[in-house]
């Protein structure tokens, strides 16, 4: 299975209109309830970020509260990424990622679910359009200066590391 980036980049348009969202930060959990999910906030073990349960009743995101404000973000936003692209297992647990490939390169259809959660997760935490109007207005932003992906990322809600993988993805900064 291909990464489905136009799916996603329309899905995200869609939402985005659909809740007149037209500024940072994109209220991703307003998003996910709006979506019939529950979310729970829990201390779970630490290499976990979260899990997606759903069944015939309840959806319900849990997000590990042991970690950064902004990785729940992103966590939250990638839970709601499975719930709106792929039929999974009734659990799906999310493990950190970097640690999970390392114990199991086998499974290639579900690291391409992980990918395509990661994309949607970064594609609405932190829009393509709203982006493309914060650096227009710094037009001779020095994007490696002190200031500026610090200040971007907090307005994002999403790690600096999170915003420069965004910035790469969409040919901002080189690989
Ligand atoms: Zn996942």
């Amino acid at each position: 299975m291909a990464i489905r980036r136009r799916k996603i980049e329309l899905l995200v348009e869609d939402l985005l209109a659909a809740y007149q969202i037209r500024e940072a930060p994109v209220p991703v959990e307003r998003i996910a309830k709006a979506k019939g999910a529950r979310i729970y906030y829990q201390s779970l073990e630490d290499d976990v970020s979260g899990f997606l349960f759903r069944d015939a009743v309840q959806t319900v995101i849990g997000v590990n509260t042991h970690h950064a404000a902004v990785r729940q973000h992103f966590t939250t936003a990638h839970e709601l990424g499975h719930l709106l692209l792929h039929d999974q297992e009734q659990l799906h647990v999310d493990r950190d990622f970097r640690i999970r490939l390392r114990d199991d390169v086998s499974s290639q259809g579900t690291d391409d679910y992980e990918r395509e959660a990661n994309l949607f997760a970064a594609s609405l935490l932190m829009p393509k359009r709203f982006l493309e109007e914060d650096l227009r207005n710094e037009e001779y932003v020095d994007l490696f200066g002190d200031h500026f992906l610090p200040e971007i990322a907090k307005k994002y809600g999403v790690s600096s590391q999170a915003l420069v993988n965004r910035l790469k993805n969409l040919g901002y900064i080189p690989e």
